[in-house]
Order: C-alpha cells, then structure tokens, then sequence
C-alpha cells in the first residue's frame, strides 16, 4: 500500500515538472527535445507502474495485467536507450555531427528491440501482495539494459573531462542507482525503486541539460553581439568616410585660402569665398553624421577639462557674424560680468551646442535681431550657464516644436529648402544637452521668431581668468615669421602642396618630406627646424611613431604638432597625452594655424 502511495505522490511530483518544462518557452536543440521525450515516456512509465501496482494489489487474476507488465518492460528499453542516446549526444555532439539522422535511427531500433520485447514469452506468478514477472521478456530487458549501462559508462569514462562533468552527474547516478535499484528490487521486490530513479534522475538532468533560459539568453547575447559589431562597423565606415573626406576638402579650403590672398579680381575673390562656405558646408555635414552615428553607438564620451569662458563666448561671436554676412540683422550680445570666468566641462561640446543654435537663428532669420545671452546662477561651487538666443526669424509651428530635435526632420520644408542644413544640428544639440545633465527649452512664435534656451552646470575654477596678452589682432593682420625653419611631414603629395601655399604667407622656410624616416634621418643629421607639423596617419611609420623615435634622439626639444584629418572629440587631448605639443585639424584653419604659429614661432 505504501509503495502506491509512493507512486502517486512521484507522479504528482513528476507532473508539476513536466507543466512547469513544457510551459516555458525554450529554445527546440536536439537536447531539449530529447529531455522532453524523457519527461513524456518516464510520465508514461510512472502511470504504467501505478497502474500495474494497483491491479497487483486489487485484482491479481486481471487478464491486463501481463500486457501491463510487457509495456512496463518496453518502457524501460525505452527509456534506457534514450539514456543511452542522450549520453552519446553530449559526449560526442561536440566532435561529430549527431542529428536527425541518428535519432530517428534511434526510434527504429527501440521499435525493433519493443517489437521483440513484446513477442517474448512473459510470465506472472504472485506472492503476497506482490506480482512477480520473468521468462524470456524480462531477461532480454535486462540484457538491454545491461547494454545500455556499459555503453554509457564506457562514454562517460571516455569523456568526462571534455564534457562538462555537471552533466554526466544525473546520468552516472542514473547507473549507479540503477543498478543498485535492480538489485534492491531483487532482495526486496514490494520497494519498486526502478521507477523512483529513473523518474529522479530526469528530475535531476532538469538542471543539467542545456538549460533552455540560458541558451535563450546566450542567443540574445548573440544577437545583441551581432548589432553591437554592425554598429561599430558603420562607426568606423563613417569615420573612415569623414576622413577620406576632410583629405580633399583640405585641399579645396588650403588653396582657396592661399587665392583669396593673392592679388586676384573682385569677382574671382566672392567664388573663392563662396567656395569656403560650401566646403565649410561640407565639413559640418561630414561632422555631423559622425557625430550622430557616434552617439548612437554610445561612443560620444564629454571630455572635461579648465577654460576660459569668455575666448569661446568670443569665437562663438565671431562665427556668427560671419554667418550672418550681409543680412540685415542686428547681432545683439549681452554678456552677464558676474559669470565666473574659468570653468571646468566639456567647452568643445559646450561650444558646439551654442554654435548649432546661433547658427539656426542666422540661418532662419531673414532681418532683425539676433540676441545672444548668458547669465549664470551659482550654487556650491557650480556655475549653472544659462544661454539664450532669441531671433525674429520665421519662427516655428506649435505642433512642430515636438519634432524639433528628431534627427533629420526639417520643418517647413518648402519654406527653409533653400536654406541649406541637413535636419541633424539640433538632434545632436540635443543629445549633447542631455549628455551633460543640462536642459534645452524652445520658445516660439510662429511668423514672429524663435527663442532657444539652454541651461548647463559647470563647476568653477576660478572667478577671474588671468590676464592674457589680446590675441585678436591675430585674425586682421597677416603674421610673418621671418628666418623661421618649419618642417613638414605628411604622406599626401596635395596636402604638402597646400601646407607649403598656406605657410608661403608667414615668410617662413619650408621644408616638406612625405614620410617619417626622413624626419628623423634630418634630426639625426643636426638640421634645425622651429617646429614641426606631422601627419598622424602615414603609411609604414605612424606621426606618433615617428614622434617616438624622435624623442629618443639627444637633445630634441623642437615642438611637435599632430596634423590630422581625424576630428573626433577628444583628438586634441589624445594627440597631447601622446606627447605631441599641440594638434591641427585638417581642413588647416588659418585663426588655427595663426595661433599654433604665434604660439611658438614667436
Ligand atoms: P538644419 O540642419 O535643417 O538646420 P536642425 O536640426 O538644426 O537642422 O533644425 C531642424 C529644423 O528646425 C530646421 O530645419 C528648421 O526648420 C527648424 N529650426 C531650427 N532652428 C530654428 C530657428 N531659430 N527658427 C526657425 N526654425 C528653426
């Protein structure tokens, strides 16, 4: 009675785990679908147990009962082959191919081995309150499972330190219990233990098979794996791109640069000029679809550092006028005294946003006033900028104001087309905003103009900036650094070409050689040079490579500058943490160039 007990409680038991397998989701390998083969045939196995226990126990002469019985040993061919089965799949899954194929095989011959099973003689004699079977059926069973057992003994023997040995648990105690069990049930044949280990061992081997959530997981890890690597693989075509670009463009706004100060007519002068602003175009594009792409694949790092608010208000300015051309606008500034003049955050970004939004209002403002603020509140330590631009510009749409800083939406198409803008600035002012913790709000009516503004925390450095030598002149009068030696190393033939126009200008004496063994033979050799402009990106021996072995040479002070077409954010400083004394973007600006020279030339 108690053996039954037994039965339906491990069938209750079993039940709960075959709802609970089948009712999660998991991923079809053969090993799943094998274990859930297990759980149907052992559920089988269990109901024919109970079943052969009950009319043992309730009606002995019951003429099912040797059909019973012969499926009960069918069962256990079975289940004792699909052991089998599953122990060579994991065993060997990981060298040889085991499918379909072989699995199907597998049914055939627990067909053939059922088949015979079942056409051997069985016999039933009872004692107590138990049913006692043998003759041949019972023997060939036990053949095969003997079989069975050594096979799987030999796989696990054979492999157990290629597979993960977690795994051959259940099934070495599927073997050892199982043997242990056919002799307990051969002492002591009311324990009925066969059942019981099987049914626990597949209970086992739920924590063992592939576990259907982690390879869930493992595929989603692939998965993600997989868009993360086409992403960074756009990242790089895009950067590739961008700098495949900037080469030429450095030529077109290098030489336009040289003609605008040659002695060249008026007319000739505005398409020289009207050149530049096209190229200038072109750069923004290009760097705003880097921009964005890199903010997609989270790359866009802000990059802290000290500066000096007032020289970026100061460029921000200049920019803007130039944009604004000949508009009849009025650029109105207004500049709050009590900001705190050096901060420490991220002032390219910072530059960047304020820019995107002057250059809106130049851009959709036909005449009247620009106004550009900034006023700062402090608190503890931090300076909270808050910029504003206000214009009297086209102004924007209510229901519009939404799709504002979706990437390339423009609004009012037929209005702004030929206003030229790719619909990226403000998706990316906006992402930039959101990057340093600050807020972006729009105002704006529509037909009257527009009001941007931007609030972002900065921490403070210092109150008062320290007082600089005026660098304005810089930009109106031409520099000339007479009897000063400059070299110049870069691989492409063109961009030495413009180096040398832009250079003729400052009198210097130039000297370029398109690679950097060159540069080091010359050092090596005692030339002298007052500086150095290196492109980075040279074939055989990198600029930074060069700049290492020129280091190591005795006595080498002469400032290194990076020249590179790569304009990524933090480029500057990774070219200083290199070791090189200042950075040059290409295409060359000429405020840029002015500096780099005045700095130390002078
Ligand atoms: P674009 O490159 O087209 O200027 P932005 O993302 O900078 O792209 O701006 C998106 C759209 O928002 C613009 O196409 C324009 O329609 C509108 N917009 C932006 N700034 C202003 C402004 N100051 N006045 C009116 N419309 C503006």
């Amino acid at each position: 009675m108690y053996g039954l007990l037994l039965q339906i409680v491990s069938f209750l038991f079993f039940f709960l785990i075959v709802v609970i397998y089948f009712s999660k989701k998991r991923i079809n390998t053969i090993e799943t679908k094998l274990y859930s083969l297990l759980l149907v045939i052992n559920i089988i196995g269990i109901l024919l147990d109970l079943a052969s226990t009950s009319l043992a126990l309730f009606d002995r002469s019951n003429i099912l009962l040797k059909p019973i019985s012969k499926l009960y040993l069918i069962y256990l061919i079975g289940i004792s082959l699909l052991f089998v089965y599953y122990t060579i799949f994991i065993s060997y899954s990981q060298r040889f191919s085991i499918g379909k194929k072989h699995f199907y095989g597998l049914l055939a011959i627990i067909c053939v081995l059922a088949g015979i099973c079942f056409f051997l003689p069985l016999y039933n004699f009872s004692e107590g309150n138990i049913v006692y079977t043998y003759g041949a059926s019972t023997t060939f069973t036990k053949i095969v499972g003997a079989i069975s057992y050594s096979i799987m003994l030999f796989c696990i023997i054979r492999n157990y330190k290629i597979v993960r040995f977690k795994k051959y648990l259940p099934l070495l105690a599927f073997v050892l219990l199982g043997v242990l069990g056919a002799f307990i049930q051969m002492v002591y044949p009311e324990m009925l233990v066969i059942t019981f280990t099987i049914t626990y061992v597949t209970f086992a081997m739920y924590f063992t098979i592939e576990n259907p959530d982690m390879r869930l997981i493992e595929q989603l890890n692939l998965a993600r794996d997989q868009a993360e690597k086409a992403n960074n693989a756009k990242t790089e075509f895009l950067s590739n791109m961008s700098h495949e670009i900037r080469t030429p463009l450095n030529a077109i706004v290098g030489f336009s640069q040289a003609l605008l100060e040659e002695d060249i007519p008026d007319t000739a002068k505005e398409e020289v000029k009207d050149i530049m602003m096209a190229s200038d175009n072109l750069l923004e594009i290009v760097n705003g679809i880097l921009d964005i792409s890199k903010i997609e694949a989270n790359k866009l790092e802000i990059i802290n550092t000290e500066y000096q608010l007032n020289k970026i208000i100061k460029e921000l300015v200049t920019l803007t006028k130039t944009r604004i051309g000949e508009k009849p606008i009025e650029f109105r500034t207004s500049f709050d005294p009590s900001t705190p003049e050096v901060l420490y955050g991220d002032h390219t970004r910072l530059k960047q946003i304020v820019l995107n939004i002057l250059t809106n209002a130049a851009k959709y403002t036909k005449e009247g006033f620009i106004e550009f603020k900034v006023s700062s509140v402090i608190k503890e330590g931090i300076c909270r900028l808050i910029i504003s631009v206000e214009d009297s510009g086209i102004g924007i749409k209510p229901e519009k104001i939404d799709n504002l800083f979706t990437k390339f939406d423009r609004l009012e198409v037929e209005k702004t087309i030929t206003i030229e803008g790719t619909g990226l600035g403000l998706a990316i002012t906006k992402k930039l905003v959101d990057l340093m913790h600050g807020k972006i709000v729009v105002q704006s009516v529509y037909g009257k103009g527009s009001k941007f503004t931007v609030a972002l925390d900065q921490k403070i450095v210092a109150t008062k900036a320290p007082v600089e030598i005026e660098e304005a002149k810089m930009e109106i009068e031409q520099l000339t650094f007479e009897g000063k030696r400059i070299l110049v190393v870069d691989d492409n033939k063109v961009n030495l070409k413009v180096a040398m126009r832009l250079l003729k200008s400052y009198k210097v004496d130039v000297e370029v050689i398109d690679n950097g063994f060159e540069a080091i033979e010359k050092i090596k050799n005692k030339e002298s040079y007052d500086i150095i402009l290196m492109d980075d990106m040279m074939p055989k021996m990198s600029g930074t490579e060069t700049l290492q072995k020129l280091k190591e040479i005795e006595d080498f002070h002469i400032p290194v500058i990076s020249l590179t077409a790569n304009a990524i954010s933090g480029m500057r400083e990774k070219y200083l943490n290199l070791g090189f004394n200042d950075y040059l973007s290409k295409p060359i600006e000429k405020t840029e160039l002015n500096r780099i020279l005045t700095k130390f030339l002078k």
